[in-house]
């Protein structure tokens, strides 16, 4: 551990009363916008009380049970900046308390305050750097990964809880053990009870006051934006992270819903099976609108926007020219193209398998005739089609966690 980090937590030791009977901080394992975490080990004598079936995963319960001599106790601390409004950090921890009981959730084990500072404790989590295995996870693994996340989902959902940030470095996951922790609800909120969606015209948002103009004819794009714009201004929850926003958060709908949690995971998935990350690099939300466009194309775009009542123009040509397509579609038949040619790029997901099988002795002719191939093929386009039910554009027809859970590329689990 670097100097600077020992004395960090040193002073932290030092300063924030009745810590250091309690914990003793041993590294610093994240810094964010709002906190920074540590890992620190437990030392009550009845730390024991931390451990519970609920809270560590069942292998971490049986290496306690054989270890001969009294195996310590981790927590993760998670001090959260005083900076951020007593508001707020109570959002976090009553959000965080409502969500114990679930194994997929980092339940809160306590909350310690000295003076304006407050740490929340929480199981500590041994989990991979998504950096270091998204490259080569193999589907199998895309699978597992994917089934923790939409598990977690299913359970913070049917809280009616957003969480608002679903992204690698919130989802603590171990490739080893197969097992998925949901983390950081400082952005996360409950979804609003207040939607009145008789009021909403068929087909259209409930953001679109019934008294305001829909806007049908679009406007010369030529002519740039207009200069005494009279529309109301749109406000709305934006917080997240780019890269990962549901095409509504970037409409600036104000009746955000769960389903913006589900755009996101599909984003991860996107991701794995792609082999690139992060997929959408945009600076603002109008670049991650151009990312979006290119992908979906102008009209399905534009269509998007119609339902949150809003216009939506280019003029650039690149974008105007996007033929529609499937995300799916065009990964699947890019690898479908190099395994025929038997040119699978080496970072590829199928090749990855490939590989695998073939060291398993699996595959015992060549791959295009093997029954394990279409097996592969089978997978992928189970994952497509996961992936298609999370990219919906218009909220109303996204699938919910729970539904995705049912679907074919999960069957594995479902039997
Ligand atoms: P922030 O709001 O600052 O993003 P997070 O709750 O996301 O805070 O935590 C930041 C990082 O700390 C995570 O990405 C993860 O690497 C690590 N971390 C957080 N909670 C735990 C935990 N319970 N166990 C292990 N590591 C954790
Ligand atoms: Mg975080």
């Amino acid at each position: 551990v670097p100097i600077e980090i020992l004395e960090e937590m040193n002073k932290i030791q030092e300063t924030f009363q009745g810590l250091d009977q309690k914990y003793r901080l041993i590294d610093k394992i994240g810094e964010g916008t709002f906190s920074t975490v540590y890992k620190a080990e437990a030392l009550m004598d009845d730390a024991n009380y931390l451990i519970g079936e609920k809270i560590y995963s069942s292998p971490e319960i049986k290496r306690r049970k054989k270890a001969k001599t009294k195996p310590k106790i981790y927590v993760a601390l998670k001090r959260i900046y005083v900076t951020s409004s007593p508001q707020r950090i109570f959002n976090e921890l009553n959000l965080l308390y409502m969500l114990s009981g679930s194994k997929r959730v980092a339940p809160l084990l306590e909350a310690l305050r000295f003076q304006d500072q407050i740490i929340a404790v929480l199981p500590y989590y041994h989990h991979a750097d998504f950096r270091e295995f998204f490259r080569d996870l193999p589907i199998q693994g895309i699978k597992h990964y994917m089934y923790e996340l939409f598990q977690s989902l299913k359970f913070v959902h049917s809280k009616r809880i957003i969480h608002r940030d679903i992204k690698p470095t919130n989802f603590l996951y171990d490739p080893f053990t197969k097992r998925g922790v949901l983390v950081d609800f400082g952005l996360a909120e409950q979804e609003s009870i207040s939607i009145v969606y008789d009021k909403a015209q068929a087909g259209y948002c409930p953001c679109i006051h019934p008294s305001n103009k829909i806007i049908t004819k679009h406007e010369d794009p030529l002519k740039g934006y207009p200069k005494n714009d009279d529309r109301p201004g749109r406000r709305a929850n934006r917080a997240g992270t780019r890269g990962f926003r549901a095409p509504e958060v970037l409409f600036k709908c104000p009746y955000q819903r769960v389903d913006i949690d589900v755009w996101s995971a599909g984003v991860i998935l996107l991701t794995l099976l792609s082999r690139r990350f992060p997929f959408f690099n945009s600076r603002d939300d109008t670049d991650a609108l151009v990312e979006l466009t290119s992908i979906f194309g102008l009209k399905e775009l534009q269509e998007a926007a119609l339902i949150h009542g809003l216009g939506l123009d280019t003029n650039l040509m690149t974008l105007t020219n996007v033929k529609k397509h499937s995300l799916g579609g065009l990964i699947h038949s890019a690898i479908k193209v190099e395994d025929e040619k038997n040119t699978l790029p080496k970072d590829s997901v199928a090749y990855d398998t490939l590989k695998a099988m073939n060291e398993r002795g699996e595959i015992k002719h060549k791959p295009q005739d093997d029954h394990e191939i279409y097996i592969l093929k089978k997978a992928h386009i189970e994952a497509f089609e996961v992936m298609s039910h999370c990219f919906k554009l218009n909220p109303e027809e996204r699938s919910s966690a729970n539904q995705i859970l049912k679907l074919p590329f999960f069957d594995d689990f479902n039997q």
